[in-house]
């Protein structure tokens, strides 16, 4: 049975305030994104990635990122993390006290192309101007693998080409790389298939997974990876990021999902579902629509059902 197989603990990555609202159409106010970010700090999560030094003509969403990342509440108890895409966001993410960056690139040529710019030879290359310096001043640097279970352009991506570019990776010092479905296309299978390739050449504690809900298989492929030893998932509270008005949007795995999940099941997350609950119904008041979460969704409805009770009664 699976359940001797799962871990007794599992390592959530706070994804929300950065993947989650860079892909909002809304613009969020930046004293909001910092109260959003303070609520998260208080659930237990221990790692929360809280936005992306990139150009803002990029990602006009998270221009803000030097204002957020110097305004919100420091814990030892968290691990706040940033995107960069190079030397410049470096820089400015040091400026900005932060300890902890991620890089990011895809193992489709194709996507890595429309998203960067650049052959995935030439984003590792630029890495080094990145992952070396970062380092040296002694932070921690993670890696987004986007495009692992399926591309856009190219369809299904070879398992080799994510052994090849974890290994790369790690090669640089990077801590952990994160296997990302960046199209919300990988199904349970699949990734038994690419994790135990994977995990043939890299050690277990190096490797997150980081899995969207497009097709409803997130919660399964989380599944899958527990029982190959993985122990820490990305996911983003409400399921932010997957804007229910924009056709097709992949959203994100919702961490609300996967902590009440995990939490029946017996396994640990050291998050408290209740605050977290409350950092979802925060976010759905400035991101201006309902969020895509199916235990807040259940929540929702049964404080509904017991206000109407309630009514009556009295
Ligand atoms: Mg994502």
């Amino acid at each position: 049975m699976f359940r001797d197989k799962l871990p007794s603990k599992v390592t959530i990555y706070e994804v929300g305030p950065r993947d989650g609202l860079q892909n909002e159409a809304r613009q969020v106010p930046t004293v909001d994104k910092i109260a959003f970010i303070d609520a998260l700090s208080e659930t237990g999560l221990e790692h929360i990635e809280i936005t992306s030094f990139v150009s803002p003509k990029w990602i006009p969403q998270l221009a803000d990122a030097s204002e957020v990342a110097r305004r919100v509440a420091r814990r030892d108890s968290v691990h706040f993390s940033a995107l960069v895409p190079n030397r410049r966001g470096l820089d400015n993410a040091v400026a900005s006290g932060m300890r902890e960056v991620a890089v990011f690139v895809s193992a489709s040529e194709t996507h890595n192309k429309k998203n960067v710019n650049k052959t995935i030879a030439d984003t590792l290359k630029a890495f080094e101007l990145v992952v070396g310096p970062a380092l040296e001043r002694g932070m921690r640097v993670r890696a987004y693998l986007s495009t692992v279970f399926g591309c856009p352009y190219e369809g299904e991506v070879d398992a080799g080409a994510t052994v090849h570019l974890t290994t790369t990776l790690r090669d640089m010092g990077v801590y952990q790389v994160s296997l990302s479905d960046t199209i919300g296309v990988a199904n349970p299978s699949q990734v038994e298939r690419v994790l135990e390739r994977v995990l043939a050449e890299v050690p277990i504690e190096h490797i997150a997974v980081h899995f969207h809900d497009t097709q409803g298989t997130a919660l399964a492929n989380c599944l899958a990876s527990l029982t190959l030893g993985i122990t820490t998932i990305d996911s983003a509270v409400g399921g932010l990021g997957g804007c229910p008005y924009a056709p097709g949007a992949s959203g994100n795995l919702a961490t609300e999902d996967v902590v009440s999940m995990l939490h029946a099941m017996g396994v640990e997350t050291g998050v408290d579902l209740e605050r977290l609950i409350e950092c979802s119904r925060l976010a759905t008041t400035f991101v201006g629509h309902d969020l895509p979460s199916k235990y807040l969704k259940a929540h929702m409805g049964k404080q509904a059902r017991r206000r109407r009770r309630a009514e009556k009664e009295s």
